[in-house]
This record gives C-alpha cells, sequence and structure tokens, in this order.
C-alpha cells in the first residue's frame, strides 16, 4: 500500500521515494533532518556575515576615530595659536629693544649738553615720557605673550600625548576588526563547499525543493512541528497534513506559508497522530 502511494505521489511530483517508501518513513524524515541541518548552515552564514557588518560599522571603534579627529585638529589649532604667539613675542621683545635703545640715545643727548634750545630741550623730555609708556606697554604685552606661550606649549604636549594614545589604540582596534573579519570571510569561504556536501546526501528533488521555497520565502525553508503547529508561521497544521506528514513517504509543505515541515521526533510523531 505505502509501495503504492510512493508511486502515485511519484508521478506527481516527479520524486523518486521508491527506496524511502521500500525502507519505511525513516529514510524521508532522515532527509528532512539533513536538510534542516542545510538550513542551520544557511543561518549560520546569515549571522556571519551580520557579524562582520557589525564589526565593520562598530560604534566604539567609530567614536573612537571621531575623538581622534577632534583631538588632532584641537592639537593643529593649539599648535598655529603657538607658533602665532611665539613669533608676536619675538616682534614685541624687538620693538622694546628698540625703544630702551631710543630711550637711552635720547637720555644721552639730553645730559652730554649737546642740546641747548629749550623747545628742543621740551620735545625730547616729552619724547622721553612717550617712550617710557610704550615701554611700559610692551612690557605688559611681552608678559602675558609669555603666559599665552606657556600654557599653550602645556596644552600641545597633552594633546600630543593624547593624539598618540588615541592612535594607537585605534589602530589596534583596526587590526583586530580586520583580522576577526578576515576570519569570518574564511569560515564564510568554507560554507558552500560545505553545503555542497550536504546536499550529495539529500535527494536532488528535495533539494531543488528547498531552494525554491528558499528564494521565495528567503529564509528558513524547514519548519519544525511543534503540538501540531508549523513553527515557521505559527499557523496550526490541520488533522489531514498531519495525516500526510506522520505517514513520511512524501514531503509536505506547511499550507499556510509554504515551509518544508519537519517532524523532529517521536513525541510530535505520537501527536500528529491523534485526532482533533
Ligand atoms: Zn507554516
Amino acid at each position: 500500500m505505502l509501495c503504492q502511494a510512493g508511486r502515485t505521489i511519484k508521478s506527481v511530483l516527479s520524486f523518486c521515494y521508491d527506496r524511502m517508501v521500500e525502507k519505511g518513513e525513516d529514510i524521508l524524515n532522515t532527509a528532512i533532518k539533513k536538510l534542516y541541518d542545510v538550513q542551520e548552515l544557511d543561518q549560520e552564514v546569515q549571522s556571519l556575515k551580520k557579524k562582520k557588518e557589525q564589526i565593520k560599522e562598530d560604534p566604539e571603534r567609530e567614536e573612537l576615530k571621531k575623538r581622534l579627529s577632534r583631538t588632532e585638529e584641537a592639537l593643529s589649532e593649539d599648535e598655529k595659536t603657538l607658533a602665532r604667539t611665539v613669533k608676536e613675542l619675538h616682534r614685541k621683545e624687538l620693538d622694546l629693544q628698540q625703544t630702551s635703545e631710543k630711550k637711552e640715545e635720547i637720555r644721552r643727548k639730553l645730559y652730554d649738553g649737546s642740546v641747548t634750545s629749550m623747545k628742543e630741550m621740551e620735545k625730547m623730555t616729552r619724547m622721553n615720557e612717550e617712550l617710557d609708556e610704550k615701554e611700559d606697554d610692551l612690557e605688559n604685552s611681552i608678559l602675558t605673550l609669555m603666559m599665552t606661550v606657556e600654557e599653550k606649549e602645556e596644552s600641545v604636549g597633552l594633546l600630543k600625548k593624547e593624539v598618540k594614545e588615541l592612535g594607537k589604540k585605534f589602530e589596534e582596534d583596526e587590526k583586530q576588526a580586520e583580522k576577526e573579519m578576515q576570519q569570518i570571510d574564511q569560515a564564510l569561504m568554507a560554507m558552500p563547499e560545505k553545503k555542497e556536501e550536504m546536499y550529495k546526501s539529500i535527494p536532488k528533488e528535495l533539494v531543488d525543493r528547498y531552494e525554491e521555497v528558499s528564494k521565495r520565502r528567503q529564509e528558513k525553508p524547514v519548519a519544525l512541528v511543534k503540538n501540531k503547529v508549523c513553527t515557521g508561521c505559527r499557523v496550526g497544521i490541520s488533522v489531514f497534513v498531519m495525516r500526510e506528514l506522520k505517514k513520511g513517504d512524501r514531503p509536505i509543505q506547511c499550507e499556510s506559508c509554504g515551509r518544508i515541515l519537519y517532524l523532529e521526533n517521536e513525541q510530535e510523531r505520537e501527536k500528529a497522530g491523534e485526532e482533533g
């Protein structure tokens, strides 16, 4: 009777179940179990690809990169300010030196008796006072500039240290990520061959069906049956389909989602036989 059913279905599905039917339902179930293993391999491929994406776009590494870039910018700004301030300081120091020399010259003229005119004397005294004021201003500016130079030298030092540390950490993280992604790539590269190897022990028609459902549904073409429910779509399976499933002489697909149904163990098999 089983052989007859097998042949009828064979003609409909163009699926050679003779061997399976002769040896009993376990053969089909074993084949579907293998298909389920293939599905797990496919899932592993998906999760590895996802993991690779996560490593590629790791937010912590992105944040570190931004922090490094911000610190480099701050360092560059401070270095520019420092260079500008040092230049300004040198200019003011030179100005101060020239002012002092000018003052010295005036003082010499005022006291060596070479200036005799009263008017000229007053003019030079006024100039001397102006130079005194300028000297004071310059000394104050120089003091402020020296303080700025000191401040900026300190912050440039600290920022340089931070850039070095962040750069080192970022480089290490990049290397680690690169290494992990390479390992994933290697694992992914081995997958197609592994899948082909698994396919070899599964009847071609079943493989084709798996591929077809996979294309249509994109994911998990095989669904476990638990408590008479398809775990793929969570829809209850009818008594008729459960009976067909238990018979095990042809692959059965879920009426609701089209996934290939798989009775994993004896317990579920028992339930399949129950009415209602
Ligand atoms: Zn379903």
